[in-house]
């Protein structure tokens, strides 16, 4: 099993086994090191009472060790490995404790070194769950030795019943178990908060990525549209020449309009897909809402088509100002227009209000008496070529978002199908200079 290294949570898990068991296997070495250490010391061998059960536990420990780091790039449950590890280490420590005076031991400080790695490496929930097999094992070691059914190494038979009383085992007991709990509480709390952590910081990288394709893809596609461009600009220019130029032919001409109507389309399709994909950054100024409102409004208005069957009304606001670049205004104000006309079939009404909740914003809501859209249709409006209509470009509220975050404002929208849409939009409010 290859560690795919885009998985980034399997690969920090991948990470910390392998430290894990870099380190018990450091631990084993210095083990052994020490017991050797002693050995020569003592005059002792290898094979001397006190000191084989130290060496064969560190010899176990590196072979281990090694058939860990063997098996674990060919794994695929990583988690159920790192239990399988974990678990095992609480059987070796309490093997330690067992060779090293069982009650009287002073290595039973191990479990908590076992139970805080086990918050790291597994969960908090493997935390706990170490702990309680660190419990019980613990418990169990005590209670056969308090039964008599096995015996301390080093320490002789029934020391443990003439030095110690039922309460004192009781006690040492319970604080044993309590500094497991806590223990693994503490550094689960920690261990969860690391893991947060680290999520949030691979949903930024992963935004980041996102962004910087997007950026790249932006950047082919606008060169293109441009190259798309000028074509296409004498192609209109090219028809329109002969147009005018050979004799008039009813059928011809109906050809020609296809010609223009269809360049004119993807002429606005190239426009609109420029704005969306490289925004121009744009001059900003301060704006009087209501001059800006009103010219757009008119010139909506003038389309004879379009006042015949719509109605539209407003209320404008004086002295609401804000900094935006004209153009921006314009197009953003155009697009939710446009859309408000193309949701109402045959005749219907366009209601434009401006406002001032408060002192430092202005908001513009655009209310349509058209199709409406169901809860599903909302959550996909915003995205680019999202488009329910034949001939639409899906481009147009991309843009509006765009522009509108791009100045710190929002947009939002309610709807209901049937009976109409309402778009609010509002953008910071300036004073004028
Ligand atoms: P386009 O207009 O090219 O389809 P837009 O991004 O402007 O692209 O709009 C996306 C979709 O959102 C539209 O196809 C339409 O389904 C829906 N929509 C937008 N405005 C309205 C509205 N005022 N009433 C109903 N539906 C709307
Ligand atoms: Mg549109």
């Amino acid at each position: 099993m290859k560690i795919d290294l885009q998985n980034k949570p399997r690969l920090d898990q991948y990470r910390k086994l392998k430290w894990l068991i870099f380190f018990r296997g450091l631990f084993a070495a210095v083990l052994f090191g020490s017991a050797v250490l002693i050995g020569v010391h003592g005059n002792l061998t290898f094979f001397s009472k006190p000191l084989i059960f130290i060496n064969s536990i560190a010899v176990g420990l590196l072979i281990l060790s090694s058939l860990y780091s063997v098996i674990l790039p060919r794994l695929y449950h990583l988690v159920r490995f790192g239990y399988v590890q974990i678990f095992i280490d609480t059987l070796i420590i309490t093997g330690i404790i067992f060779v090293t005076g069982s009650f009287s031991s002073i290595f039973s400080f191990l479990y908590l070194v076992v139970i805080i790695y086990a918050s790291m490496v597994l969960s908090r929930t493997g935390g706990m769950f170490i702990a309680f097999c660190a419990c019980v094992q613990y418990g169990v070691l005590i209670a056969l030795e308090f039964q008599g059914v096995i015996y301390p190494v080093g320490i002789e038979a029934g020391f443990i019943f003439k030095n110690y009383n039922w309460n004192y085992v009781l006690y040492k007991l319970l604080i044993t178990i309590a500094a497991c709990f806590g223990v693994a509480f503490l550094s689960g709390f920690l261990s969860e908060q690391e893991r947060r952590a680290k999520k949030g910081m691979w949903a930024m990288e992963e935004q980041v990525k996102r962004v910087e394709k997007l950026a790249a893809i932006g950047e082919m596609a606008s060169g293109l549209a441009h190259e798309i461009k000028n074509p296409l600009a004498s192609l209109s220019g090219s028809i329109q020449f002969l147009r005018e130029d050979i004799p008039y032919d009813p059928d011809r001409d109906r050809l020609m309009d296809i010609i223009l109507r269809e360049a004119d389309r993807l002429s606005a399709l190239v426009n609109d897909f420029l704005m969306f994909a490289k925004p121009q950054p744009g001059q900003t100024r301060i704006v009087d809402l209501n001059v800006a409102l009103n010219e757009i409004i008119k010139v909506f208005m003038a389309d004879n088509r379009r006042s015949r069957r719509i109605e539209v009304t407003y209320e404008l606001a004086p002295a609401i100002f804000i900094k935006i670049d004209p153009e921006h205004l314009r197009q953003v104000l155009w697009n939710l227009l446009l859309n408000a006309d193309e949701a109402i079939e045959t005749e219907g009404h366009i209601h434009i209000k401006m406002s001032a909740p408060d002192k430092n914003h202005a908001s513009i809501r655009i209310t349509d008496n058209g199709c409406g859209m169901t809860e599903e249709t909302i959550k996909t409006i915003f995205d680019p070529f999202f488009t329910a209509k034949p001939k639409g470009t899906g481009l147009g509220l991309s843009i509006v978002q765009r522009i509108i975050t791009s100045y710190n404002g929002f947009i939002d929208v309610e709807s209901a199908p049937g009976k109409g849409t309402t778009f609010n939009i509002q953008l910071p409010r300036e004073m004028p200079s």
